[in-house]
């Protein structure tokens, strides 16, 4: 086969059989298809998409690139969630402890920062000594003892994804319902699991823009889902403004731990236990929504779930205690409300490319983070700011990028006579 024939033939809106997908993949992770060639691939699937039989061959190739797990020796439900990605997105970190405390086992592979949204690896990874890197016997140990444990693809599980993750964040060949299928999916097929929530994000803070988009790739991974015995719940939840008070990095594992402490702010509360209740539901320790909600808050009152997130930390070789000094930036700066007002609309995508420029994100391949980088967001969408008021407050280790964000972030927010706040649960499928 010729790379440029298939590339082309793809660009022309022709199908590709599953060979010629497994051919083009197998080659470019043995480096015979290069990265050149592997980019125009994606672009082309980007901009004239993927049939059924392509979406499913893509799937399963990913798959297969290596290993998967087995927990049939499991006696707990062996179940996952996963986001499509948004700005501030930190549920991972509270959520797969809370499940461990139920009793569930949840082993979670996860990525690094995609475009302009945050990577739960990178954020666990500013936890001094954590490894997210085991080998598979390792992980699946850990989730066995532990009930959880986080590890990125690797050379021995989703080496497709791995390396097409790192090709599409430098190439902007992200937001494709065929290319978020593959990658997403093959991912959690590999884990192991019986059970699957979802957290496709909508609006202006992530991949699918509209609730339309958003349901079409709903449909799709819900499908493939079933297809590999998978039950696979859906939730859209609202990315039309950060979620949380913080986004970056460090910051967003410390808003993770305070949320685990019981202070979380509402929306990333309602928005993880939304997530729970499918997972606590399908695993039949509860038959309603309510009593699932009931659970999770219990689990963080009595400190369970807290206790939960230690334990994985500590056996990931995590040194939680020095967390705070590692986190902590050498640089602050306000942006202030320009006139009295009450918050209207974020501009949360321009927010995201805000943080990768802060340092909480690759712009190139390898290049270094700054786990001490983020924003606070002092307000959200429907609160008062009376001109002068701090709105963000941004921080980081180097000044000249403070300082260039920090213009940047001024016109990312808009402020009306009156203006409501966002529900995050937008709907379920
Ligand atoms: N998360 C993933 O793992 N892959 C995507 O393509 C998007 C979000």
């Amino acid at each position: 086969m010729i790379p440029a024939d298939l590339i082309s033939r793809k660009r022309d809106g022709y199908t590709l059989i599953k060979d010629e997908l497994t051919w083009f993949i197998n080659g470019y992770l043995s480096d015979k298809v290069t990265e050149a060639q592997m980019t125009a691939l994606l672009m082309a699937i980007f901009y004239t998409g993927m049939n059924e039989e392509e979406t499913f061959a893509l799937v399963d190739v990913m798959l297969n690139s290596g290993s998967t797990l087995d927990f049939s020796d499991s006696g707990a439900y062996v179940a996952d969630k996963h986001s499509t990605g948004g700005v501030g997105d930190k549920v991972s970190l509270i959520l797969a402890p809370i499940m461990a405390a139920a009793g569930l086992n949840n082993p979670m592979i996860a990525g690094r920062g995609l475009g302009f949204t945050g990577g739960t690896i990178d954020k666990l990874e500013t936890i001094p000594g954590f490894d997210t890197g085991p080998t598979l016997e390792t992980f699946k140990h850990w989730v066995k003892k532990n009930g959880c444990a986080i590890m990125a693809q690797s050379d021995q599980i989703c080496p497709a994804d791995k390396k097409i993750y790192t090709l599409r964040d430098q190439t902007g060949t992200v937001p494709s319902v065929p290319l978020i299928c593959g990658s997403i999916m093959s991912k959690k097929i590999a884990e192991g699991i019986s059970g699957l929530v979802l957290d496709i994000k909508v609006g202006n803070g992530t991949f699918m823009k509209t609730m339309e988009q958003a349901r079409d790739l709903g449909r799709w991974m819900k499908k493939i889902g079933t297809a590999f015995n998978i039950e696979t719940d859906i939730v859209f939840t609202n990315m039309n403004q950060p979620l949380g008070r913080f986004a970056g990095l460090a910051c967003e594992v410390q808003e993770s731990i305070k949320a685990l402490k019981g202070n979380g702010p509402k929306d990333l509360m309602d928005v993880t236990f939304e997530l729970g209740a499918k997972l606590l539901i399908q695993a039949k320790l509860v038959h309603h929504k309510d009593e699932a909600i009931q659970l999770q808050k219990s689990l963080i009152d009595s400190r369970k779930a807290l206790a939960a997130f230690e334990t994985m930390v500590d056996a990931q070789g995590g040194r939680l205690d020095e967390l705070d000094s590692n986190a902590k930036p050498d640089h602050e700066t306000v942006v202030h409300a320009p006139e009295d007002g009450i918050i209207e609309w974020m501009d949360t995508e321009s927010i995201g490319w805000t943080l990768v420029n802060l340092g909480c994100g690759r712009k190139n391949p390898g290049e270094s983070l700054d786990n001490t980088a983020g924003i606070e967001f002092l307000k959200k969408v429907g609160e008062e700011a009376q001109k002068g008021d701090p709105v963000y407050r941004i921080f980081n280790s180097d000044p000249e990028r403070l300082n260039l964000v920090s213009s940047m972030l001024e016109g990312t927010f808009r402020t009306e006579e009156s203006a409501q706040g966002l529900v995050p649960i937008l709907g379920i499928l």
